[in-house]
């Protein structure tokens, strides 16, 4: 490892170990109840932070404080806040090597991995949103009535509870709360409780980018604290979430009592299919990828392989190569391709699942164990003579397991790869561009790729059909999740 990695990866402790605090407006202060929470490095198990614990208490304030900054920061000039979002963008870009290294350590990913996607497009989101700022437009309308001047405006919704997980923790806060900010919302964020380092951390970026007192919060605490406080609040406008589609079910119930709006991207079980003309080499590759990238800890992760009977064999073969060739270690580590696990718990639901594919009758041609007696490492795992009714095929296990099924024609894989609670994403290989844009309109899912997986750009929408989730995300979609439409009639 050169030197600055090693003293980034250092600062990164040091950061950690600092007492951290809540961030209510504006001011950095321990929980109401005095608690605080551990925070685990998951490649070896050991405490790195401790945490102050947000609960209902801590919620109220930040309401409070949230209320009372909306009214000025939604009456500030467009420009204003595009450049103070812009500042943050590029304040993440100056502090990215501390910000990998932070990630890194909270959620075990490779600090490769996290300088080369999590942090860049973190930056890429709140300038991207920076831009939306000042482009906000209503529409005038010729209505039927006589001497009617009709037009509308788009104005925030307001107090925004902001709910995200751990598997990308600053870029899925990002994905939060720049365009939340742009539109003139106020948000209160809750990182995940296994990994809040990053969503402080930028936190502090934002103040120093000018974001005023009030207009961020972050509460670190418990999803059944906290987040169900924050997302039962009646002085909550909207709550948007990210994480898994029980939970999202559980905060379209809490948001009930005032119908605050509600926005929601939630787990995925998506197919990637490779059909016999595909280039294999590009297709093996990517459908690897597609599973272990993030040690398959990705709601979009291409978790079901159906390929085509005449190469399946071949591709499986390639995938299980490319498995087997993973380099599995420690985020720091500079080989690193894959990390642990992010957190004990994790890895008791990713093994479960893996013996439970194994006592229904899957084949595992590969991996299927944990690596090394410390930390949640699992080996990247593939299994085969899988079936619909099997729970490895049907439910998100969120890991580096992967199902792969024989397919023959395309009505029959587009009915197998739909058969799913879910549609988050899909994905199709082959040099059949008929074929290709034809699987695309048959699929059920937010994202199709074609001869890729996991291309992401701030300029396209993001979400889920089915249980996958409620609204868009990214893209000018996310510009309407934030604002409401208010139509004005002016008799003249
Ligand atoms: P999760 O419980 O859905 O966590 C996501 C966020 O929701 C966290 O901040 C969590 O807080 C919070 N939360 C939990 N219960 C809540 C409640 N009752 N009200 C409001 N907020 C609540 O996900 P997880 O338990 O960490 O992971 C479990 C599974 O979810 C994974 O195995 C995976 O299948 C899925 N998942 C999907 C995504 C995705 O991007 N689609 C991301 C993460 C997980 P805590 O940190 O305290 O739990
Ligand atoms: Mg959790």
């Amino acid at each position: 490892m050169n030197a600055p990695e090693t003293r980034h990866l250092a600062l990164a402790e040091q950061y950690a170990r600092a007492e951290r605090l809540l961030l209510i407006n504006g001011r950095w202060q321990p929980a109401a109840s005095g608690k605080t929470f551990d925070v685990y490095n998951p490649a070896n198990g050991e405490v790195i932070a401790r945490v102050a614990e947000g609960d209902a208490a801590d919620v109220e304030l930040a309401v409070g404080a949230a209320r009372a900054a909306f009214p000025k920061w939604a009456a500030l000039p467009p420009a204003a806040r595009s450049q103070i979002l812009w500042k943050v963008g590029d304040l993440i870009d100056k502090h990215a090597q501390e910000l990998a290294a932070l990630e890194s350590l909270d959620n075990g990913k490779p600090l490769s991995l996290a300088l080369a996607v999590d942090i860049p497009l973190a930056a890429q989101t709140f300038r991207y949103y920076a831009g939306w700022a000042d482009k906000l437009e209503g529409a005038t309308t010729q209505t039927n009535l006589p001497n009617m001047h009709a037009y509308t405006l788009r104005e925030p919704v307001g107090v925004c509870a902001q709910i995200v997980p751990w598997n990308f923790p600053l870029l899925m806060a990002s994905w939060k709360v720049a365009p939340c900010l742009a539109t003139g919302n106020v948000s209160i964020l809750k990182p995940a409780e296994e990994t809040p380092l990053t969503a402080l951390r930028l936190a502090e970026l934002m103040l120093e980018a000018g974001v005023p007192p009030g207009v961020i919060n972050v509460i670190p605490g418990y999803g059944h604290t906290a987040g169900a406080a924050l997302s039962a609040h009646p002085g909550v406008d909207k709550v948007a979430f990210t994480g898994s589609t029980e939970v999202g079910k559980l905060i379209v119930q809490a948001a009930s009592g005032n119908l605050k709006k509600v926005s929601l991207e939630l787990g995925g079980k998506s197919p990637n299919i490779v059909l016999a003309d595909a280039d294999l080499d590009a297709a093996i590759t990517g459908s690897a990828n597609a599973i272990f990238f993030n040690s398959g800890q990705v709601c979009v992760a291409g978790s079901r392989l159906y390929a085509d009977r005449k190469i399946f064999d071949r591709v499986v073969d390639g995938v299980s190569q490319f498995a087997k060739s993973i380099k599995v270690a420690a985020g720091s580590d500079p080989q690193s391709q894959m990390g642990p696990l992010v957190s004990s718990t994790q890895f008791d639901r990713v093994t479960s699942y893996i013996r439970a594919g194994r006592e229904e009758g899957a084949r595992i041609v590969t991996g299927g164990g944990q690596i090394g007696q410390r930390g949640y490492f699992v080996e990247p795992t593939v299994m085969l003579d899988v079936n619909e009714g099997m729970r490895v095929v049907r439910e998100e296990i969120f890991g580096p397991v992967l199902v792969a099924q024989p397919v023959d024609d395309l009505e029959q894989i587009a009915q197998v790869a739909n058969d799913t609670p879910y549609g988050l994403a899909a994905s199709v290989w082959t040099r059949d561009l008929g074929k290709a844009h034809k699987m695309a309109a048959m699929l059920k899912a937010g994202t199709v790729w074609i001869n890729t997986h996991g291309a992401l750009d701030p300029n396209m929408p993001f979400g889920g059909y089915k249980q996958s989730g409620w609204g868009r995300e990214y893209g000018k979609e996310s510009i309407e999740l934030y604002t409401q439409m208010k139509a004005v009639y002016a008799q003249l």
